[in-house]
């Protein structure tokens, strides 16, 4: 296998993984490694100096035996049909394992969104919906925030389906803003689902986490709230970064004052006290707890064997290939795998949703404890498996996921 495989490689070995352990007939594998429906679009929109700019868009069904369709959008220059398949069979075992009544899909623009202007961007976002209309809704496939989207984004999706409908439809998204039917808590869920589980994992671990070092790869939505989080409670985020690098201090940092510098100057580096950092050497910093909150395939063979923390929850889709697994085996450091460790954001779009459909808002108070109550419930149902199969945590949420899933299929039999 190359150095970095593609995500749908690496989807699909996991998948072969878990349906051999689960001796899953051969059926329901050839059934489960293809989508449902994989829609590819092309996107034509008015560019503000007044020419024309045409972008691809891609949403992939993979399966809903389980609920409708559930998944984010991205939007991200190279994103792939193989890249959106693997992320939306992610959302399946995803979806199972926080055990909410979905299945699994994702989108994707292939735009460098920081390159269009707000306006542009809510063009080529309406113009999505109108395209996909028909596949999209609230019992269909519910479409949410991911890469380089959104609240604003989940308004105009919600806005546009709405006007084609007729009627105001909030259900038909989630993560949107609270003003127009979102749920309190969704922005932070993510990161703070994150450190439930790192919570849940020092506890059965042993490991005491008040001053604890962590370091954070990515400060978007998911790696700033993981951030808050851990320093919530008593842990010392040492190092941050974002797409143009890091900062490490090995003291602690404030990631709301990070975040204040990176909002005044445009990038997280040059941080007074902190040292830069490339992204791969944050990686490899001394820690307690590494949070890949960024990429794919940021973790491989080459760098595994070079990190230092005892423990890495992946907060990102994806950020470890199946050899850097092994690697994190052999060493005896705790992974917690991305289908579980970053569940929180879908499962209080779960919430959204429910919300949505009852017409009633949940005080955030109820909405933090129901995340609680919930990844708490993933995480030992996950380590239920681990322990009986002596397997690795990814082993045992896949394997999870996976059964859930399958046996959904089998009860709803196949028709025609
Ligand atoms: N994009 C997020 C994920 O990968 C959230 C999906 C959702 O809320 O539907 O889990």
């Amino acid at each position: 296998m190359s150095q970095k495989p593609s995500p749908l490689n690496v989807a699909l070995s996991q998948l072969k993984l878990a349906s051999d352990k689960l001796t899953l007939d051969d059926g329901l594998q050839k059934m489960l490694s293809h989508p449902k429906r994989s829609i590819t679009v092309s996107m034509d929109i008015h560019l503000g100096d007044g020419s024309v700019g045409v972008f691809n868009g891609i949403r992939v069904q993979h399966w809903d035996a389980r609920g409708p369709f559930k998944g984010g959008i991205r939007f991200y220059p190279d994103v792939s049909v193989g890249d959106v398949t693997a992320l939306a069979m992610l959302m399946t075992w995803k979806c199972a394992i926080a055990d909410i009544p979905f299945g699994g899909a994702k989108g994707g623009v292939c735009v460098d969104s920081k390159k269009l202007s707000k306006l542009e961007l809510e063009r080529l976002t309406r113009r999505y919906v109108s395209l996909m209309f028909e596949y999209l809704g609230p019992h269909r496939d519910i479409p949410a925030p991911d890469m380089y989207t959104d609240a604003q984004t989940m308004a105009w999706i919600m806005d546009t389906y709405s006007q084609l409908k007729g009627y105001r439809v909030p259900e038909s998204v989630t993560g949107k803003p609270v003003e127009i039917g979102g749920s309190w808590g969704r922005i932070e869920a993510t990161g703070r689902g994150v450190i439930h589980c790192v919570k849940q994992a020092a506890t059965n671990n042993g490991l005491k986490l008040g001053g604890a070092s962590v370091a954070i790869q990515g400060f978007g939505n998911v790696g700033y709230h993981a951030a808050v989080a851990a320093q919530e409670i008593g842990c010392k985020v040492v190092a941050v970064s974002d797409s143009t690098g890091g900062i490490y201090c090995p003291d602690g940092l404030n990631p709301q004052t990070v975040l204040a510098h990176k909002e005044q100057t445009g990038s997280i580096q040059n941080y007074q006290g902190c040292k830069n950092v490339t992204n791969q050497e944050l990686l490899e910093l001394q820690c307690d707890v590494l949070i890949p909150a960024a990429l794919e395939n940021q973790i491989t063979s080459q760098n595994a064997d070079k990190i230092k923390a005892k423990m890495v929850a992946e907060a990102a889709n994806g950020p470890t290939t199946p050899e850097a697994d092994r690697i994190f085996y052999e060493k005896e450091i705790c992974l917690i795998p991305d289908i579980l460790a970053n569940s929180g954001g879908v499962t209080v779009s779960y919430f959204e949703w429910v919300q949505n459909l009852t017409r009633e808002q949940w005080p955030l108070e109820v909405v933090n404890r129901k995340l609680e109550e919930k990844m708490t419930k993933a995480f030992n149902d996950v380590e239920a498996v681990v322990a009986r199969e002596e397997s690795d945590m990814r082993t045992g949420a896949l394997m999870l996921g996976v059964g859930r899933v399958a046996n959904a299929i089998k009860t709803l039999g196949l028709w025609p």
